[in-house]
């Protein structure tokens, strides 16, 4: 019997907010322990909550960004549950209306395009976090009442492949939308898997499984095998499946039970009776609406259409937020869009890549990063050189312009300027002239060397070529 694995998706992604979503402290990541608490996130009886609007703002934006039906009327329910993490004993989130409801985000997989369609988006509090140390539990409330949105798939998915193109493509839209930051190694970004299997062709889905909190791409695709695997084995040796909630451990690659699944009954939801429900006006949608920034989609489309960017390189640049806005900053400083794409591609994603460059602290800005290219670009610079400058750029945080003074690497446009330099080193190599004068005429490499070295690359090498040889030859 050929088994098919169903899957469907649960996202939490913190808001980019200041503050919490019902009170005012901040909603910063880090800090002291508790040092970001009020009576209200402590869960203190009696405290007033008062709705975050930039929260409600980025929600629809999320919204509109993933093809959602805005909901003009939304509410907030209570889900009660009891666990240390959680002050209150309840969090707030919704139930019945949503603030987005349907949509769908398109991608691609396994050479395939399709469309996973979105159950719903609502907003909620996070929960805060336990630290285990030396046998005891210690509760840190800067996280509780974060700003968080839940995106929920349909049970669209097939493969762990799938999964992670949706999440590398959900996220890049967060971030580009300025909805949330997507730093999934600090929990801003986390997804639950539901997991079942059944035979193939069957048109009902098996019972599923849920893995909680995955915080890495790399650790959704091992936890979706690692589960697929284990349900396999248990089904092929004619068990039932347990609907339960499950942890991945990172380090052992393992599946551990956490406790079986509750139903929505269990969490007793109830609305909540100090949060008003909301009703956005067609003005406020539109408004929101028209404050979401560049989508990486329509970025795309922007690069290769006007920029005339081959799709390839522009996907590399769209892949990181900071680089492409950095690109787009340096090509507003200098209007050639061609010769920055390859800088950055070629030469400054390379020094990322090695660790030598660290996008979220170059010391360098980018209109500087421009002028090296303007430079090379208006031939007043030998384009190998510019990748020598940028190194110093990065390890000294001078403009170009300054090293460019500082180490005479300008190209030398007047042929005395080269000649100069080239007589200084016949003159250091008294030898090697000598010798190419004898007949042995393979010393004119090493000449060739020297006066390279010397003009750091400040002239063209036929420059320098025919130069030299014209001077070897008494000429
Ligand atoms: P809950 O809120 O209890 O986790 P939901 O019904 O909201 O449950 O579903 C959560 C997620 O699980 C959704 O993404 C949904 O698509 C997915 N899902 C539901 N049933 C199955 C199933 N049998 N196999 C795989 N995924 C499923
Ligand atoms: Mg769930
Ligand atoms: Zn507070």
């Amino acid at each position: 019997m050929k088994l098919y694995p169903t899957i469907g998706l649960e996202t939490h992604a913190e808001l980019m907010t200041e503050s919490k979503l019902f009170c005012s402290c901040s909603a910063k990541f880090g800090g002291e322990e508790n040092e970001h608490c009020c009576i209200g996130c402590s869960g203190f009886p009696g405290a007033i909550p008062s709705l975050n609007k930039k929260a409600l703002e980025l929600i629809v934006r999320a919204g509109f960004a993933l093809d959602c039906k805005i909901s003009r009327f939304t509410k907030w329910e209570r889900k009660n549950y009891f666990y240390p993490d959680l002050p209150a004993a309840y969090q707030v989130s919704q139930m019945e209306r949503p603030v987005c409801v349907g949509g769908g985000l398109e991608i691609e997989a396994g050479g395939e395009t399709k469309t996973i369609r979105l159950n719903r988006i609502h907003l909620e509090e996070d929960a805060g976090k336990l630290n285990h140390v030396g046998g005891k539990s210690l509760a840190d409330y800067n996280r509780t009442g974060v700003p968080l949105i839940e995106i929920v798939t349909e049970p669209d998915f097939h493969s762990a492949e799938e999964v992670v193109a949706y999440v590398e493509k959900l996220r890049q839209i967060l971030q580009y939308g300025d909805i949330c930051d997507g730093k999934m190694e600090q929990g801003s970004l986390r997804c639950d898997v539901n997991i079942s299997l059944a035979p193939f062709g069957s048109e009902k889905l098996g019972t599923r499984t849920e893995i909680k909190n995955l915080n890495s791409i790399k650790a959704i695709g091992r936890a979706i095998a690692a589960e697929i695997e284990r349900q396999t084995d248990l089904l092929e040796n004619g068990e039932a499946i347990i609907q339960q909630t499950l942890r991945f451990d990172d380090a052992t690659g393992e599946i551990i039970p956490m406790r079986t699944k509750e139903d929505a009954h269990d969490y007793r939801y109830f609305p909540d009776p100090d949060i008003p429900p909301v009703v956005l006006s067609e003005e406020e949608i539109e408004r929101f609406r028209q404050a979401l920034p560049e989508l990486p989609g329509i970025r795309l489309k922007r690069y290769v259409n006007d920029f005339k960017l081959a799709e390839k390189d522009a996907v590399i640049i769209l892949n990181d937020k900071r680089v492409s806005d950095f690109y787009d900053a340096a090509v507003a400083v200098h209007n050639n869009p061609k010769t920055l794409a390859n800088f950055i591609v070629v030469e400054l994603l390379r020094r990322v890549n090695l660790g030598e460059a660290d996008m979220g602290a170059l010391p360098f800005s980018p209109a500087d990063f421009a002028d090296l290219q303007r430079s090379v670009d208006e031939g007043k610079l030998n384009r190998d050189v510019r990748k020598d400058v940028l190194r110093e750029m990065l390890e000294s945080g001078k403009s170009p312009g300054q090293i460019c003074d500082e180490g005479d690497l300008w190209l030398k446009e007047d042929s005395g300027a080269v000649e100069a330099v080239i007589n200084k080193v016949l003159e250091a190599n008294p030898k090697a002239v000598e010798q190419y004068r004898n007949g042995e005429v393979k010393v004119f490499g090493f000449l060739m060397g020297q006066a390279s070295k010397e003009l750091k690359g400040s002239a063209a090498p036929a420059t320098v070529k025919n130069i030299l040889e014209s001077k070897l030859k008494g000429e």
